[in-house]
């Protein structure tokens, strides 16, 4: 059985190294390609996730999964070896279960929407995007009918990111928080307090902003032995190894909060790839858990620690080095309640942490509805328009703010948005289980993140992606996603901050 599971193994590897090669492709295609190049590198991406799908479709991987499948439940569930048999099962299955011409239609489809969703939203156009989108949700539809098994073809795609996890799980936990924080934001809006953010409206020359940026990222454990930061249109983190995690941020020159918080947030994303054990490097198992784990890390840094009054103490002073003609005069207290004012706004990634929830449940009702036959997508601006009356008191005053500001659905991203709130809420389970363990604030306002990060390392980053995010979750909170933490951080904090 040993000489299987090597040459399993091998296979796995090269599943990983294809991928790994095909990520510095999608990072360089945003980072640094001129646009000349973008027919030649839509056609490589291509070619690389084809071999990809055929390792991993292979009749070769089939009879090894199938021979090894006894000897995993010989194994301990909790090792190394159990864990990417598991992985390259469920892979194997959805994988076979897709028609590879449905994929490359997929690829073929998604390509053209992006570019069609970048001139839209450019001009404000979404009839001009319309065909595309009907299209993307049409093959959505196509390829949740591949697992008919599901209650519903949002579980279908769910499960790509996060695994095991059910539409019904998702609108569970969304309707436990919309009311609280509908109802924080109302109790907010109707305080009468208006907090003063113009700190962060002012000039603030790039080169500085990326400098001070990165050395927060430090502050947190980022070691740029092992990563870099450079700028994008959207911001992401990606991995190319285990010592190889790199970041991005887009910079304002009129408003610090973006190219900060976002550095931080991408810190988060890559701390977590940079966590998992050198023995996993160059397996599919040294990535993170899930989509929704993966945001539980990058919420963490970006609010728990980053717009904490506690860690303002340690963030300010790095500011005021770079800036201290804008930012010499403000207190912490100060800088902690400007990056921390709340304000229904139409742009998802400018919301602040009360309404954020609020902007993820419209999007994850809206694409439940379309895949449900009860929403036409030609309706879709109409639709949103009425959700953000609803949810937020305020209604968008054109597509571009409204419908049409995420790339996600022109990607083929459906059943991902849910991420980002689970990625909140979870953050928050972890925050107070570690307050157990350790003075957070004590830490954080010695700029101190050493042991958080350590404790992160050993209840979440250690584990890779050997286990599902349901079961990773369980191990380490005793329990299922609960959103108790997280609304009493909410209510803790804003309460606080706004008096209500
Ligand atoms: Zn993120």
């Amino acid at each position: 059985m040993q000489d299987k599971y090597t040459r399993f193994q091998k296979l796995m590897e090269d599943i990983h190294d294809l991928g790994k090669a095909a990520g510095v492709l999608s990072w360089d295609r945003s980072a640094y390609m001129p646009s000349g190049g973008a027919a030649a590198r839509a056609r490589q991406s291509a070619t690389l996730a084809r071999v990809i799908h055929e390792i991993e479709t292979s009749d070769e991987m089939g009879e090894l999964l199938e021979n090894l499948d006894e000897w995993k439940h010989s194994l301990d569930p909790d090792s190394d070896e159990f864990g990417l048999i598991r992985l390259a099962q469920r892979e194997y299955t959805r994988a076979r279960a897709t028609p590879s011409d449905l994929v490359s239609r997929m690829s073929e489809t998604n390509g053209l929407a992006t570019m069609a969703w970048q001139k839209a939203r450019a001009e404000n156009d979404f009839a001009a995007f319309l065909p595309h989108l009907e299209k993307v949700f049409a093959l959505a539809r196509e390829y949740a009918s591949c697992f008919p098994h599901v209650a519903h073809p949002y579980d279908a795609l769910l499960d790509r990111v996060e695994q095991g996890l059910t539409k019904a799980e998702v609108e569970r936990i969304f309707n436990e928080v919309k009311g609280p924080q509908s109802d924080l934001l109302h109790r907010i809006m109707d305080s009468g307090v208006d907090l003063d953010d113009s700190l962060l409206h002012q000039k603030f020359p790039r080169e500085a902003q990326l400098a001070a940026s990165l050395e927060a990222a430090k502050m947190l454990g980022y070691d740029l032995k092992r990563g870099r930061l450079d700028t994008v249109a959207h911001p992401f983190a990606t991995s190319f190894s285990v010592n190889d995690v790199r970041i991005t941020t887009r910079v304002y020159e009129d408003f610090l909060a973006p190219c900060l918080f976002g550095t931080l947030h991408e810190t988060g994303h890559a701390l977590y790839e940079l966590g998992v054990p050198q023995r996993l490097e160059g397996l599919p198992t040294a990535r993170g858990a899930s989509a929704g784990v993966h945001e539980s890390q990058s919420r963490l840094f970006e609010n728990l620690i980053g717009r904490s009054a506690a860690f303002s103490h340690a963030l300010l002073p790095i500011l005021q080095k770079y800036f201290p003609a804008q930012l010499g005069h403000v207190t912490p207290d100060a800088f902690f309640r400007a990056v921390n004012k709340v304000q229904p706004s139409f742009i998802r990634v400018e919301a602040d942490e009360v309404s954020y929830n609020l902007h993820i449940i419209i999007r994850f009702e809206i694409e439940v509805a379309l895949l449900e036959g009860r929403l036409a997508v030609k309706d879709l601006p109409d639709a949103w328009r009425a959700k953000f009356q609803e949810y937020l008191g305020i209604t968008p005053p054109n597509d571009r703010e409204g419908v049409l500001q995420d790339v996600h659905w022109s990607w083929g991203l459906i059943g991902h948005f849910q991420s980002y709130a689970l990625g909140n809420i979870i953050a928050s389970q972890w925050w107070s289980m570690m307050a157990k363990d350790l003075p957070q604030d004590e830490l954080m306002r010695a700029g101190n993140i050493t042991p958080i990060r350590e404790w992160l390392g050993a209840h979440v980053h250690q584990f890779g992606r050997k286990y599902t995010p349901k079961d990773l979750i369980q191990k380490a909170t005793g329990g299922p996603i609960d959103t108790g933490p997280y609304l009493g951080y909410l209510e803790g904090k804003f309460g606080e901050v706004y008096g209500v």
